[in-house]
């Protein structure tokens, strides 16, 4: 048998970490090292007695020790907080981290795995987008790839194979539009947190579902793609493709346009980076065009989803912009599926913490997590 390539998986609770180990499950040559995630003890008791990893981490305290008396008839090491974290990107024997945790959590134990020399599949794009101008020359310096988990991002990355030695003219990413694409703001003004929990191609976490609906996400991508690519924020159009056939384009300077297309299956680009520059054979649905029949195309609309134009401000500034941009959001999605605020608050929160916010240039990890706190903390001073 085929030497066995071993991966470590952080967020392996959330919907993109138990994709991952769905391929693992169909594969037979990938052996899982380590686990971490939040607080879900059910799912990783589960999950270690079906894996069997070395490692396992939970980063609440009281959950692992939980997690440690539930399994503690297995040869597995239990730990906690950010040091689990940590050793789980670092430690743990690995030739891949996939960074599947939700937000700027994942940018210290990302910056570990990569001074450990792992290669990183990058789900957990708040780490690129506040801390792009780290982690990329930390990737030069040591060496280790950048795969990219998301969907559009994989299929940029896709478009890329074989023209190293072409000058990407733009990156053409596309958008589904969210749940509330062609509403109002009048119309948005008593979404519930179901309605918004509702998308209408992608079944994801809550926390990017929300980010999907306010467009958001489409800005945070759009800085994901400044970095992983090398393009600026304003080489990056952004395409609402409400089929979400089409994942995402590059156009060359001669005005070829390559894409990536196919079904809405998360498990495509979570393979591509974990076996890259090979394919696999994945079951699930394919394309049918004779019974898709067309796929139409959008320009966002940046009145009623201010999100993406507040992301690209951040995205030019840069410094810790993006990081403010990020935080609240981070935070007002929080509030929001907390009961706690109105929807349309979230762009208002975001705005508002930007405007407050006195720019400082390219921050270390301390300062980026500082800003991160001083953005709680003015919006927890407020009310929305
Ligand atoms: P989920 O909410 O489904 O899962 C999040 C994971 O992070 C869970 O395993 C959760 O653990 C873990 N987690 C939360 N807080 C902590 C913490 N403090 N320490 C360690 N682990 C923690 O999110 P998704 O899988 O949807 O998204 C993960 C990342 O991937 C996000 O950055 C998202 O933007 C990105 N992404 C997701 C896509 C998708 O289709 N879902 C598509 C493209 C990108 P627990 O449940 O135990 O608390």
């Amino acid at each position: 048998m085929a030497e066995q390539k071993k991966i470590s998986i952080l967020g392996s609770t959330g919907s993109i970490g138990t994709q991952t180990l769905e391929i693992v499950r169909n594969n037979g040559d990938l052996r899982v090292t380590a686990l971490a995630a939040g607080k879900n003890v059910r799912r990783m008791e589960e999950q270690v007695r079906e894996f069997s990893p070395e490692m396992a981490v939970l980063y609440d305290e009281d959950a692992a020790a939980e997690l440690k008396e539930r399994v503690r008839d297995l040869p597995v090491r239990v730990l906690s907080g950010m040091d689990g974290l940590l050793a789980a990107a670092a430690e743990a024997p690995a030739d891949i981290v996939v960074t599947a945790v939700v937000g700027m959590i994942g940018i210290r134990p990302t910056i570990a795995a990569m001074e450990a020399g792992r290669d990183i599949a990058l789900a957990n794009k708040e780490t690129l987008v506040t801390a792009g101008h780290i982690i990329m020359p930390l990737a030069e310096k040591t060496g280790v790839r950048i795969l990219p988990v998301d969907s559009e991002h994989s299929a940029i990355f896709q478009s890329l194979q074989g023209e190293s030695m072409n000058k990407i003219h733009k990156i053409l990413l596309t958008a589904s539009g969210g749940p509330f694409r062609g509403k109002t703001r009048a119309e948005l003004a008593d979404v519930r947190v179901e309605d918004a929990l509702k998308h209408p191609n992608w079944s994801m976490g809550r926390k990017i579902t929300i980010d999907s609906s306010t467009m958001v996400n489409k800005g945070l991508e759009v800085m994901e793609a400044h970095w992983l690519f090398g393009v600026s924020v304003d080489d990056v159009q952004v395409v609402v493709q409400p089929q979400s056939v089409i994942h995402s384009m590059v156009e060359y300077e001669d005005g070829a346009v390559i894409a990536q297309l196919g079904t809405p299956d998360m498990k495509l680009p979570i393979q591509y980076a974990l076996y890259y520059p090979y394919r696999r054979f994945l079951p699930g649905k394919r394309l049918d065009f004779a019974a898709l029949k067309s796929i139409t195309f959008e320009d966002p609309d940046p009145v009623n989803f201010p999100g993406l134009g507040l992301a690209f401000r951040a995205g030019r500034r840069g410094g810790t912009l993006p990081v403010v941009f990020n935080a609240a959001n981070e935070k007002a999605v929080a509030l929001f599926l907390d009961r706690k605020i109105r929807y349309l608050a979230i762009p208002e929160i975001i705005q508002a913490a930007m405007e407050h916010h006195t720019v400082r240039d390219n921050p270390s990890v301390e300062e980026i997590l500082r800003a991160e706190r001083e953005t709680d903390e003015y919006i927890e001073g407020r009310t929305w």
